[in-house]
């Protein structure tokens, strides 16, 4: 039954592949290269396990998707409230490259906006560091939360600084606030570098799940953030991550994310796992429309909204796998969501299955929401067509209905018959 998963991204993917509406921006040429049909999805969990689909090797450059992450080591570094002094946490309500700051205390609104990551860029390695030794931690950093050396796109930088006039307004006001203390070009320079660095969806998929994940990389291990920067990261990417729309993005996707003009987008859901989406064409508040519908869909199919009062799952989903006479009993437990549901086909993908029948047993199941059930039914639908008898021990109606894509029933074994 492996590829459940990735079968279900490919399926979000045609749902929107149709989609034509929006446009690729050129205003950085390096962006006008990127193909308007590239479609990609990442899902990467807190346990470590990743699942693709579309265009998940398509390299582009980070863009916006870099600001929570430069914001999250600056507080790293130096410390939450150091970094609130000079940048705040309220939306804007402005374009991404305003020339704007907050009234009374003259500091950018939020670290997602141009002037708020310009800013933040310069707290990088201190401020009298010289650009290329801030630019190399920056690199290195984002390279640890990926898992892998990432490089920056020299020619990408070359052509955003011809036509950076916006941004090198806005490091000047900076300055005539001594909010920054570089001169306006290095600080540019040093902002467009760190958007310029080279990404695949995986890369940022692993880099969300660490936010996700309190911290700590998932796969390496390694803890690169404290649990209280990435809830503030969280927090702000929750309010002010996706341009003019995070408030209609809260709404109907309901988890903090970030966007960026190459046509990324990143989410996370706290404690459970990190998501990349990928389309160049973007919406008139620069966010990606395909990227914008893919985690519309997930997040009503996968019921991802923070404020939805489905109960979390734990990653320990499957309570014990025990041999009964000719059957393999499985016990599920808790709640049965994605990721709940995600643990139990993980377990059941590395069991070695003996003969006779594979019997779900649900009635230690707490709750459970319609992509957990589903995707339960789907993997034994899986199974059977491995050649193993199913079967689900279901006393209390737990799965609601045990009617299986391909329209036949899941078997239903007595309680006493294991
Ligand atoms: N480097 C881009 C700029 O400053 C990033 C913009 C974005 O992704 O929103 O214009």
């Amino acid at each position: 039954m492996k590829g459940l998963i990735p079968d279900y991204l490919t399926d979000i993917l045609d749902e929107v592949r149709d989609v034509t509406d929006g446009e690729v921006p050129d205003y950085i040429p390096a962006l006008a290269e990127a193909d308007p049909a590239w479609l990609g999805v990442v899902i990467h969990t807190t346990t470590g396990n990743t699942y693709a689909a579309g265009d998940d090797l398509a390299e582009f450059t980070i863009q916006s998707v870099s600001k929570p992450f430069t914001y999250a080591l600056a507080m790293q570094e130096l410390g939450i409230d150091a970094v609130r002094e000079v940048v705040g946490m309220e939306p804007s309500g402005e374009a991404f490259n305003e020339m704007s700051l907050e009234k009374e205390a003259k500091r950018p609104f939020n670290p997602m906006i141009n002037a708020g990551a310009i800013a933040v860029n310069q707290l990088i390695n201190g401020t009298d560091s010289d650009v290329d030794d801030r630019v190399e931690v920056i690199r290195q950093f984002f390279s640890k939360l990926a898992g892998r050396e990432l490089e920056i796109d020299a020619s990408a930088v070359d052509g955003e600084m011809e036509g950076a006039d916006r941004n090198l307004s806005i490091a000047h006001m900076l300055r005539s606030y001594d909010i920054i203390v570089d001169e306006a070009h290095d600080a540019v320079i040093s902002y467009t570098r760190q958007c310029s660095l080279r990404v695949t969806l995986h890369d940022l998929a692993v880099m969300a799940a660490t936010l996700a994940n309190g911290g700590i990389q998932p796969v390496t291990g390694e803890r690169l953030l404290s649990e209280a920067v990435c809830r503030q990261t969280m927090a702000v990417m929750a309010s002010c991550g996706m341009y003019d729309a995070a408030g209609r993005w809260m709404a109907r996707v309901g988890i903090p994310a970030k966007s960026g003009v190459s046509g990324a987008v990143i989410g996370m859901l706290p404690g459970q796992l990190g998501i990349a989406a990928l389309s160049p064409r973007l919406d008139g508040a620069g966010n990606s429309v395909r990227g914008v519908k893919i985690f519309e869909n997930m997040s009503t199919d996968m019921g991802l909204h923070l404020m939805s009062t489905e109960n979390i799952a734990g990653a320990h989903a499957v309570r014990s796998i025990n041999r009964v006479g000719e059957d393999t009993i499985v016990t599920i437990q808790g709640m049965v969501n994605f990721i709940g549901a995600e643990a139990i086909l993980g377990v059941l993908n590395q069991h070695n299955f003996r003969d006779g029948r594979i019997v779900l047993d649900v009635s230690r199941m707490v709750e459970s929401n319609t992509m957990g059930r589903r995707m339960l039914k789907e993997g034994l639908r899986r199974l059977r067509e491995e050649g193993h008898e199913i079967g689900v021990i279901d006393p209390d109606g737990g799965l609601k209905q045990r009617l299986m894509d391909d329209g036949s029933q899941i078997p239903l074994v007595n309680e006493n018959e294991g």
